[in-house]
Formats: structure tokens, C-alpha cells, sequence
């Protein structure tokens, strides 16, 4: 309520627009941002309350937001926002990237009419193994284990406990689904403690889990298939590559590294019959060598999820190092005040925000 009334105060005194000016004013500098979306969804629908690390944004919100950046920026497509930080093109305005993580299905129902509605280009980072699979995230298949199993499915679980590590142990013992609550905290504890652990086993866990509770994935968040990759690719849609596995990079050795970043490379290019300049490093998780395999995989550019904005011609291996925003608000009064905060974000702290 206390932002509703600020950002009105804001939108219509223009704050936005005002510091960006004086910003670019003192720093002789136009803005340069890309905005970081994972799923956009319908949020009225209950079903998906449990969702943790994918909760996604509603729509209706995300059409605010489009609207929102696109009074303040260009919003550019992929390959004018590589040229940009290339330093391949001069700033005649300030721009912003649209980018979408984990190429969720729903874009195609919800993001897309937005994005050609506004006749804005975008960028989608997929994992391949993922693409037309019945593969999941372990953290969505954790969700949906939480969100689905019984309580006959649940007692399995607590009395096998002693076979799982001593921290999900733990969890099983300490965790209850008895009621909504209940099983959205077992979720969280769940996922928090497997996500400080390998990814294999990680998958090796959360398959144990199901084949106790007899759990099948009834969850309804997807990624999206070949043929609408080709679909959202022809309407201008960049794809982009979010490896294969979508394990967290900076804890794999530099053969399997390499492999993840090149071989999804070659099946998005030869799928897609485009060239993948992008790579999107799975939950941030990146390093010096990372970022040289990402080069030398032939990519041009890398996005991680440390926020901050960008740079128009980035010095050194700055460009497989981008920053990304959020983008926050309801209501355009919301949303335009939550540009004026990254703003002044940038006064006080420059563009690198950690
Ligand atoms: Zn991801």
C-alpha cells in the first residue's frame, strides 16, 4: 500500500525519468539493463502456491512491467544488447534486455502475447536435456513430491529415513504434510538442504523419495519442446543456452564444463538452424574458468544472476560476466517506482550491486 502510494507520488512527478537523466547526465553514460524473468504464469491458480525457486510472475504483472521499461528504454533484442556490450555499437539511447531463464512453457501462453503485443524481442535460455524429455528440475520434482504425496506416502518416507543422508533424515523426521503449511515448510526444508549438495546426488535423493512415496509428477510446470522453441524463434525470440543438465558449473571439472556449454551449443544450432551467441550459467553458479570454457565454446556473451547493470563495450572478459535485474510491481505506479529505486541504486552504489 505504502509503495502504491509512493510510486503514484513518483510516477507522477516523473522520479524515473528524473534520475536516469541525471545519471546519465553526470556519468555521460546511457543506461544499459537486462531484466531477468524466469515463468510467467497465471498466479491466481492456487495449484502452484507451493512452488519455491519457480514461482514465476503473474502475467498481469509482467505486462505492467513490459509497459513499464518500454517507457524508459528500448527494449533491444539479443544481438543488438551483444553488440552493445561489445562495444560493436555506439549508445544512441539507453536499452534494455528481456531475458527468460529455463524456457518454461508457458511462455508461449503468457509472455509471448505480451512481448508481440509491445513488439519486444526477448531471449530464452534452455537446457537441452530438458527439451522435449520427461526430464524435470529436482527442485520442481521435490515441489511436487511435498505438494502431492499422502499421508500413507509420507509415513513410507519417515519410517525409511535412516537410509538418506543424516541431514534429509532429519528433515524427513522433523517435517510433517499435515496440513497446506505443513508441506510447503517440508518443502522449502527439503529443497534448501539438497540444494548444498551434487547434483547427482541430489538426483539420486530426490529418485528415492519418489520411488518410496510413489510419487508421479502431476505439477504441470514444463519446459518447452522443439517445436515450440522453433515456434517462439520464428516470432523473434532469441534462444539461448542454459546447458545441458542445468547443473550448477563452477562445481564441475573443466571436461564435463566444456561439454555442458558446447554440446548444448551444437544441438540448439543444429535444432534451431540459428547461432547460440548466449549462455545462461544455471543458478549463477560460474568461476574464472567457467567464464574462459564459455569463450572458448564459441559463445559471446554470458549472463549470470548478479545483479547490477550493464555496460556499453565491456573491457577484458567483462561480458561473460553480465549482470541482471528484477523487475518488481503490480501497478505501473509500482513498477515505475521500483525503476526510480534501480536508479538510484546506481547513484549510490554504481552498477555493481554486490
Ligand atoms: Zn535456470
Amino acid at each position: 500500500m505504502v509503495e502504491t502510494v509512493i510510486g503514484f507520488a513518483s510516477y507522477y512527478l516523473g522520479l524515473a525519468r528524473f534520475l536516469l537523466f541525471i545519471t546519465e547526465f553526470v556519468t555521460g553514460e546511457k543506461t544499459l539493463v537486462a531484466f531477468k524473468y524466469h515463468r510467467i504464469t497465471d498466479r491466481s491458480n492456487g495449484d502452484l502456491g507451493y512452488l519455491i525457486y519457480d514461482v514465476g510472475d503473474d502475467y498481469r504483472s509482467f505486462e505492467v512491467h513490459v509497459a513499464a521499461i518500454k517507457r524508459h528504454f528500448r527494449i533491444v533484442g539479443l544481438s543488438e544488447y551483444v553488440d552493445c556490450v561489445s562495444g560493436r555499437k555506439q549508445p544512441d539511447r539507453r536499452a534494455a534486455l528481456l531475458t527468460f531463464d529455463d524456457a518454461d512453457f508457458e511462455f508461449i501462453k503468457y509472455a509471448l502475447p505480451v512481448l508481440s503485443e509491445h513488439d519486444c524481442k526477448s531471449v530464452v535460455f534452455a537446457p537441452t536435456d530438458f527439451i522435449s524429455t520427461d526430464k524435470r528440475f529436482w527442485h520442481l520434482r521435490v515441489t511436487n513430491l511435498a505438494r502431492s504425496i499422502d499421508s500413507d506416502g509420507w509415513e513410507r518416507l519417515q519410517s525409511n529415513a535412516s537410509q538418506f543422508k543424516g541431514q534429509i533424515a532429519q528433515v524427513i523426521r522433523q517435517s510433517s504434510v499435515a496440513d497446506e503449511d505443513c508441506r510447503a515448510k517440508t518443502c522449502r526444508a527439503l529443497a534448501y538442504t539438497l540444494d548444498q549438495m551434487d547434483a547427482e546426488e541430489v538426483d539420486s535423493i530426490v529418485t528415492e523419495l519418489e520411488r518410496i512415496a510413489a510419487a508421479k509428477y502431476t505439477l504441470g510446470v514444463n519446459c518447452m519442446n522443439w517445436e515450440q522453441l522453433t515456434q517462439i524463434a520464428e516470432q523473434g525470440v532469441a534462444i539461448g543456452s542454459h546447458t545441458v543438465t542445468h547443473r550448477k558449473l563452477a562445481r564441475l571439472d573443466e571436461q564435463t564444463t566444456r561439454s555442458e556449454l558446447v554440446e548444448s551449443k551444437r544441438l540448439l544450432e543444429q535444432k534451431l538452424g540459428t547461432t547460440v551467441t548466449a549462455i545462461c550459467y544455471p543458478a549463477g553458479s560460474f568461476n574464472d574458468s567457467v567464464v574462459a570454457a564459455a569463450s572458448e565454446a564459441g559463445y559471446q556473451v554470458g549472463f549470470t544472476t548478479k545483479p547490477g547493470l550493464g555496460s556499453f563495450a565491456l573491457p577484458g572478459d567483462e561480458r561473460f560476466r553480465l549482470r541482471r535485474v528484477s523487475m518488481y510491481g503490480d501497478s505501473k505506479y509500482e513498477a515505475d517506482f521500483h525503476l526510480a529505486k534501480m536508479m538510484l541504486k546506481r547513484i549510490l552504489f554504481g552498477k555493481v550491486w554486490d
